[in-house]
C-alpha cells in the first residue's frame, strides 16, 4: 500500500500535498465517530508535504516513505505538538523536542498527520482508559479497537493514515492490530530507540508499527530502527532494509506451535488458527509441536514487573515538572487557600485529579511490590521467573525459527464489556506479554475472520521470532499475507 502511494507520488499522479489533504478529508469525515486522533498537525503535515513536492518538481528521486502520511501514538513526542499520552495530567503539555523515531521519520520525509488516542500512559487493552474518551473500532462501532495503541489501529482500519506508530509494553501494537484487521509489529527489545517516548514499564517496551500490510511494517521499521546515542538500551546489532527479505518463501522455516494454547481456544478461533497452520504447511514451512513450560507464568510475571516499573516511572508526573498543576482544584479535599498550600499538597491534588483509575491502581500495586520486605517476594521473584521463561525460549529456538499463537483469545470485545473487571482486561494479553517478558520480536497478522454474534470480525495470529531476527519474522508474515 505504501509502495502504491509512493509510485503515485513519483509518477506525479498525485502531489504530496493532495495526498495529505485526502487523509485529512477522510479524518474529517469519519473521526467524529471513531475518535482515533487526539490532535491533528495539519500545518506541519502540509509544510512537510510541500517540501516533498518541491523535491519531485526538481526532478529528484524520493524515498519510499517520503510524502507518505502517518499517525503517531500520543506517547511519542513530536516537537511543538501537544503530547498527552492519553492523560489529563499532560493535557497542556507541548513536546519540547522530537523523539528519535520522529527525527528519523522526518529525515525520511514522512508526513505526520497527528497524534493518536491511547490508553492513559499505555495501560489497558481497549483504549477505554484514555482520559479523552474511547476510540471505536471502525469495523464495528460498538466494539473496542484494542489497546493501548487503539487510535493508531483504528486510523489504519478506517484509512485515516497510511502507516502509524504505536508502542508495545505487553501487546499494545499487536492486540489492537488484531482487533482492527491490520498488521502490528513489536521489534526486539533494543531494536528501536525510545528516546522521547513516555515510558510505562521500561524493561518491557518498544516502539512498534501498525500498518495495513507486512510490507508496510518492513518499510517503516527500516526507517525507525537502529542504535541511538540518546538511548543506551538500543543495540548495536546492524539494521537492514527489511523489505529485501520479503521473498514470499518460507520453505524450510520451522514454526513451533503449543498444543495447550490451541486446546484452550474457543471453536471458531481455534479453526482460524488451524487454517493458518495449514497454510504455512502448504507453503512449505515445517510445523513442530513445542513446549514452553514456564510461559504460563508470563502474565503474572509481566504484571508484577509492569506495575513496579510504572510506579517508579510515573513519579515524575507530580504537577511541578510537567503538565497540569492542581493548586486550586474545585473538588480538592485539602482545604487550604492556594497561597498557603505546600508542595506535598500540590503533588497530591495534581496526581489525584490528573491521573486516572487504572494508572493509580498500578502505581499503588507497584509501590507495594517494590517496598521493603515485599520486593524479594514480588519484583525480584518475577524477574527470576522471567529468566526461566527466557531460557525456555532459548531452548525452543534451537528447534524452531518461530512460535505461532493466536494474538488474542477472541476477536474485539464490546465497549464497556470489561471496564469493571481489571483482571479480565489483563487476561486479554495472555498471548502477547510473553514476547515483552523475554524481549523477542513479534508480529500480528490478520488470519481468517471469526463469526461473533452473527458478524464476521478480524482474528489475528502472532508469530514470535528470535532476538534481532526481524527479517525472517517479516518474511514469514509476508508469505502468509500474499498467499491469501
Ligand atoms: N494491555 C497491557 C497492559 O495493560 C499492555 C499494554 C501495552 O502494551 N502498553 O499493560
Amino acid at each position: 500500500m505504501i509502495k502504491e502511494l509512493h509510485e503515485k507520488l513519483a509518477n506525479k499522479e498525485i502531489s504530496a500535498v493532495e495526498l495529505a489533504e485526502q487523509y485529512f478529508a477522510s479524518i474529517e469525515e469519519k473521526d467524529k465517530e471513531i475518535f482515533a486522533y487526539l490532535t491533528l498537525t495539519k500545518e506541519l503535515a502540509l509544510k512537510q508535504a510541500s517540501l516533498v513536492d518541491a523535491k519531485i518538481a526538481r526532478g529528484e528521486k524520493i524515498g519510499m516513505l517520503e510524502g507518505i502520511p502517518g499517525g503517531i501514538k500520543d506517547l511519542i513526542l513530536v516537537e511543538g505538538v501537544r503530547a498527552t499520552g492519553g492523560s489529563k495530567i499532560l493535557d497542556n503539555y507541548i513536546a519540547p523536542y522530537d523523539a528519535t523515531v520522529i527525527e528519523r521519520l522526518k529525515d525520511a520525509g514522512a508526513v505526520i498527520l497527528g497524534k493518536t488516542n491511547c490508553d492513559e500512559f499505555a495501560m489497558g487493552s481497549s483504549t477505554e482508559n484514555s482520559a479523552y474518551g474511547p476510540t471505536k473500532n471502525p469495523l464495528d462501532l460498538e466494539r473496542v479497537p484494542g489497546g493501548t495503541s487503539g487510535g493508531s489501529s483504528a486510523a489504519m482500519a478506517a484509512d485515516m493514515a497510511a502507516w502509524t506508530l504505536g508502542t508495545d509494553t505487553g501487546g499494545s501494537t499487536r492486540q489492537p492490530a488484531a482487533f482492527c484487521g491490520v498488521v502490528g509489529l513489536k521489534p526486539t527489545y533494543g531494536r528501536v530507540s525510545r528516546y522521547g517516548v513516555m515510558p510505562a514499564a521500561s524493561s518491557l517496551e518498544q516502539v512498534g508499527v501498525i500498518t495495513k500490510t507486512v510490507e508496510d511494517a518492513a518499510i517503516v521499521l527500516s526507517v525507525i530502527a537502529g542504535e541511538d546515542k540518546m538511548d543506551s538500551t538500543t543495540a548495536k546489532s546492524p539494521t537492514k532494509d527489511y523489505t529485501r527479505y520479503l521473498t514470499g518463501e518460507v520453505k524450510g522455516l520451522r514454526i513451533g506451535i503449543i498444543k495447550e494454547y490451541l486446546d484452550g481456544l474457543n471453536g471458531d478461533v481455534k479453526k482460524s488458527i488451524q487454517q493458518v497452520i495449514k497454510k504455512y504447511e502448504e507453503l512449505g514451512a515445517e510445523i513442530k509441536e513445542i513446549a514452553l513450560p514456564y510461559a504460563k507464568y508470563s502474565l503474572p510475571a509481566y504484571y508484577i514487573i509492569n506495575f513496579s516499573e510504572i510506579s517508579s516511572n510515573l513519579a515524575k508526573y507530580d504537577g511541578i515538572k510537567y503538565g497540569m498543576r492542581a493548586t486550586d482544584h474545585k473538588d480538592s479535599i485539602l482545604d487550604f487557600e492556594p497561597e498557603n498550600r505546600n508542595l506535598i499538597e500540590t503533588y497530591l491534588d495534581s496526581r489525584r485529579f490528573g491521573l486516572g483509575a487504572e494508572v493509580k491502581r498500578r502505581i499503588i500495586l507497584g509501590t507495594y511490590a517494590l517496598s521493603s520486605g515485599y520486593y524479594e517476594a514480588y519484583y525480584l521473584r518475577a524477574q527470576k521467573v522471567r529468566t526461566l521463561i527466557k531460557k525456555d525460549f532459548e531452548k525452543v529456538f534451537e528447534e524452531v525459527d518461530f512460535i505461532l499463537t493466536p494474538t488474542t483469545p477472541a476477536p474485539a470485545f464490546k465497549i464497556g464489556e470489561k471496564t469493571n473487571n481489571p483482571l479480565e482486561m489483563y487476561l486479554e494479553d495472555i498471548f502477547t506479554v510473553t514476547a515483552n517478558v523475554v524481549g523477542v520480536p513479534a508480529i500480528s497478522v490478520p488470519g481468517p475472520e471469526v463469526e461473533v454474534d452473527g458478524k464476521m470480525l478480524p482474528q489475528g495470529f502472532q508469530l514470535m521470532g528470535k532476538w534481532f531476527d526481524e527479517e525472517n519474522l517479516l518474511r514469514a508474515g509476508y508469505a502468509y499475507e500474499i498467499s491469501k
